[in-house]
């Protein structure tokens, strides 16, 4: 069963208890204008380029078949619309400037190479989080992996936006230990605004999931002027008491991300955004009900 991937985390602390993988899987159905990972977005390899990696040797405009590269008095340029994603580029750039994001991969051979940092799981209390992009967009992959890191009896944690099939969703029951479960705005007109899509699926899904299962955590990224108001917050928690779910991670804005932007020649559609104080992350704590243990995990 082979699947699209864009990276392995390995010896990652923050997605999940313990030292754990994470598996990135490529795509995701949403398209939230904040995404900090906008090269995980697509569904196919796409090129990066880091500006800053770059020595000007030109290897790259020998390699590409498009004159997509040119090289002018050690300055470099691509020009993206000549792209036609094929990676030669990537594969003659010595210093790693190119680099196609998204490589074909056997669900078995990813679990193969997880299962070797078995002993990391096993003395930290960690394991595998099988994560995106969006799993569900790729289902029969994710559930094979998730099958496979079962067989092996390794702790794993299905993170998901929860914009998938219901049908393809509950297969996971029987192999994850955990979901992580991301809500980002209440309202259906902003989330359709921010994300590209209405809410209605990931809240259908998380309803039926929180009967079949209590171990869900829900994961919410605080997006300043987004997602981190305490209206929407508070949303979220009343939600969560009326499905009965216990946890939830409040996820702090994180600024590095935008540099991401240039590697895939995208603007940063929201500009300039100022992180959360200390303060505003523990009122935003604070507000949770009796009954809904909320933390900050920063990341
Ligand atoms: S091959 Fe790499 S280092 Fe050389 S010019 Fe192209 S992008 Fe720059
Ligand atoms: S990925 Fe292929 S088509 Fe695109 S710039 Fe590189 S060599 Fe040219």
């Amino acid at each position: 069963m082979d699947g699209f991937i864009f990276d392995i985390d390995h010896f990652a602390t923050h997605d999940g208890p313990g030292i754990r993988t994470v598996i990135f899987l490529k795509g995701c159905p949403l398209n939230c204008v904040w995404c900090h990972s906008p090269e995980s977005q697509g569904f196919m390899p796409e090129l990066l380029y880091t500006a800053s990696k770059c020595a000007g040797c030109g290897a790259c405009v020998e390699a590409c078949p498009q004159q997509a590269h040119v090289v002018s008095q050690n300055t470099h340029k691509l020009n993206r619309s000549r792209c036609e994603q094929c990676g030669a580029c990537a594969a003659a750039c010595t210093r790693s400037a190119l680099k196609m994001s998204g490589t074909l991969r056997d669900a078995s051979s990813i679990v193969s190479q997880a299962a070797a940092y078995r002993v990391f799981y096993e003395q930290s209390g960690g394991g595998v989080t099988i994560s995106g992009g969006e799993p569900l967009a790729q289902p029969a992959f994710a559930l094979e992996i998730a099958k496979n890191l079962h067989l092996e009896g390794i702790h794993t944690i299905l993170e998901t936006s929860g914009m998938g099939i219901w049908a393809d969703l509950k297969k996971f029951l029987p192999y994850v230990d955990l979901f992580y479960y991301d809500l980002k705005i209440f309202d259906a007109c902003r989330h359709l605004q921010y994300t590209g899509v209405l809410p209605d699926i990931i809240q259908s899904n998380l309803e039926n999931l929180s009967r079949q299962t209590r171990q869900i955590v829900i994961r919410m990224p605080l997006i300043p002027g987004y997602t981190d108001h305490e209206e929407n917050v508070e949303e979220v928690y009343r939600f969560m008491r009326k499905l009965d779910l216990r946890q939830i991670h409040l996820l702090p804005y994180n600024a590095s991300s935008q540099a991401k932007y240039a590697w895939v020649g995208r603007d940063y559609s929201p500009g300039h955004l100022e992180q959360q104080t200390q303060k505003a992350l523990q009122s935003l704590v604070l507000l949770a009900p009796k009954g809904i243990e909320a933390s900050v995990i920063t990341g």
